[in-house]
């Protein structure tokens, strides 16, 4: 790495190749979640992930630069983790609580790329570049704030079916009781 734009224009191509992921892979998101607001949550996203693919062609030309990708590994992993998710709990009650968890690990990714991507825009002082990263990172703030929002539903879903399966007696007794659980009756001691 030469100097602080070379640095800044490789991760700008990392996240070309990620947003580009992520438009393929919010559609399958979208179609595997159960819930209408889900899925539109995500298709929403969807969207907007198009429109920031635009915007990152600006902040490329802003730099007198063609827009280029360069595979970004962590995105590439990611995605897969949410392929293995979708896979794991399909029929599940636990499938949407699963997914906006796959989807908030790649919002927090994106989030901590275009911060770093915005501080050294600044820094090279190219305005215009920056301000293009900025509106991407709001939309990647709202997609996790809607998520969260989301999370809730999702997550009293996941877990209502597991109080459910237990009702012919109290969880913890599934298995017997646990040897050193603190919650464990020292009758004998006493
Ligand atoms: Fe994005
Ligand atoms: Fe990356
Ligand atoms: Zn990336
Ligand atoms: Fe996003």
């Amino acid at each position: 790495m030469a100097n602080l734009k070379d640095l800044f224009l490789d991760e700008l191509a990392d996240m070309y190749d990620a947003e580009n992921r992520i438009s393929k892979a919010l559609p399958k998101m979208a179609k595997a979640a159960t819930t209408p607001e889900l899925k539109e949550a995500l298709l929403k996203h969807q969207k907007e992930t198009l429109g920031q693919i635009e915007n990152l062609k600006k902040v490329f030309a802003a730099f007198d630069e063609k827009p280029k990708g360069k595979e970004c590994k962590a995105t590439v992993g990611l995605l897969e983790e949410g392929d293995e998710i979708v896979e794991e709990n399909k029929g599940e009650p636990t499938l949407n609580a699963g997914i906006i968890s796959a989807c908030q690990k790649v919002e927090h990714y994106e989030i901590a790329s275009y911060s770093c991507l915005i501080e050294w825009a600044n820094l090279l002082e190219n305005e215009e570049a920056a301000s293009a990263l900025e509106q991407i990172l709001e939309e990647e703030k709202n997609a996790s704030e809607t998520l969260t929002e989301l999370a809730a539903d999702a997550n009293d879903e996941a877990n209502a079916e597991a109080e459910e399966d237990g009702d012919e007696e109290p969880k913890a007794s599934k298995n017997g009781p646990r040897q050193n659980s603190p919650q464990t009756p020292s009758k004998r001691v006493k």
